[in-house]
């Protein structure tokens, strides 16, 4: 289960961006290690403000839920990171600057990069885009291509920026260590901490010649193809991610997420209820009153359904595992088919007479 991120903060969904800070500059306070708080709590805490202290992280959690990132059970697609696994790989990014000094000691005891005046890892914006199937597809996987522009690792020099080749120098600023020493005033005192060389990106080194191609940005616009391996029994509006394939931010940065949000396209003949295929079946009269035996569509192709003399219009059969997969577990869900009496525009002469002689009879 994901965590409930506004429980945590002890606040309502509906909480101001204000009152978010505020609960969790006194939650992490109240919680702080050094105060004789609880570890675990505390990481809780600020975890929750990772997200929800964020707009857009916000956002992304308030309309995925925890559906687009609990789906365990993903392992296949190529390219995929699967899901499970919350919000964790937003720490890269987590914005301190607001938090003032607690920032810095955040930072500094998570080893996040932080604080005030430091460099923190630039995160690429994710991408969301919308894959659209079809109800078939959506019941037995795909399959499927889809290209993006967007900002990637510049492949003349992998999104170093400096022109391959080129000679390295050791960064003057941290000495080639890749980190520079930070002092900052807290209410906790004074508190050293280690924060990324703002001047080579934690890299130790710095560059002597930019890259011709991105100009030493690193960064390279190009259309990507991508293979989804959109998987069986996937609902309409769930979403696939893709772990770093976002855009690249540049030399330094770590690339955001790619989620591929399925649209399922809707079927004449069927619909979807949860892992169930619902639909309806016309039978003649005169089955349903005798008996027999009839086709049925189903999502696999045409299947045969077993009618018990005197069946009523309107009754419901179920047909065992001809619904949607689980994404989760295994098995398949069910096929409802509501029955319907069939009742035509035209009859030929001779049915017709055969009609009166039942009518005759009281049927
Ligand atoms: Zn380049
Ligand atoms: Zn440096």
């Amino acid at each position: 289960m994901s965590k409930d991120y506004y429980k945590i903060l002890g606040v309502e969904k509906t909480a101001s961006d204000d009152e978010l800070k505020k609960a969790f500059r006194r939650l992490a306070h109240e919680h702080h290690p050094d105060k004789g708080g609880d570890q675990q709590k505390f990481k809780d805490i600020n975890e929750a403000y990772q997200v929800l202290g964020d707009k857009e992280k916000r956002a992304k959690y308030d309309r995925f839920g925890s559906a687009a990132f609990e789906q365990g059970g993903f392992g296949g697609g190529q390219g995929f990171g699967g899901f499970g696994g919350g919000f964790q790989d937003f720490q890269g990014g987590v914005n301190f600057e607001d938090l003032g000094d607690l920032g810095d000691i955040l930072g500094g005891m998570f080893g996040f990069e932080g604080g005030r005046g430091g460099q923190r890892v630039k995160r690429g914006r994710d991408i969301e885009t919308e894959l659209i199937i079809d109800f078939l597809e959506a019941a037995h996987g795909a399959k499927k291509q889809i290209k993006l522009y967007k900002n990637s690792v510049c492949s003349v020099c992998q999104g170093t920026g400096a022109e391959p080749g080129s000679k390295m120098e050791t960064c003057k600023t941290c000495n080639g260590k890749g980190q520079v020493q930070k002092t900052a005033r807290t209410i906790f005192g004074a508190i050293q901490s280690a924060v990324t060389c703002p001047e080579c990106q934690g890299q130790g080194q710095r560059r002597t010649v930019d890259c011709k191609h991105c100009s030493g940005a690193g960064i390279e616009k190009v259309t990507k193809e991508y293979s989804i391996d959109v998987p069986a029994g996937i609902d309409d509006g769930e979403a696939l991610k893709l772990n770093g394939e976002g855009e690249y931010p540049g030399v330094g940065g770590k690339a955001g997420d790619l989620f591929v949000r399925i649209r399922v396209k809707a079927h004449p003949g069927f619909s979807r209820e949860g892992q169930n295929v619902l639909s309806t079946a016309e039978i003649p009269y005169s089955t349903l009153q005798l008996g027999g035996e009839v086709t049925i569509d189903t999502v696999d192709g045409p299947g045969s359904l077993k009618i018990p003399e005197g069946t009523q219009s309107g009754t419901v059969f179920k047909l065992h595992g001809k619904g949607f997969p689980y994404l989760r577990g295994h098995g398949r869900g069910d096929q409802l088919v509501t029955i319907q009496a069939k009742v035509e525009k035209k009859i030929s002469r001779e049915q017709k007479k055969a009609l009166e002689e039942l009518k005759k009879t009281g049927l």
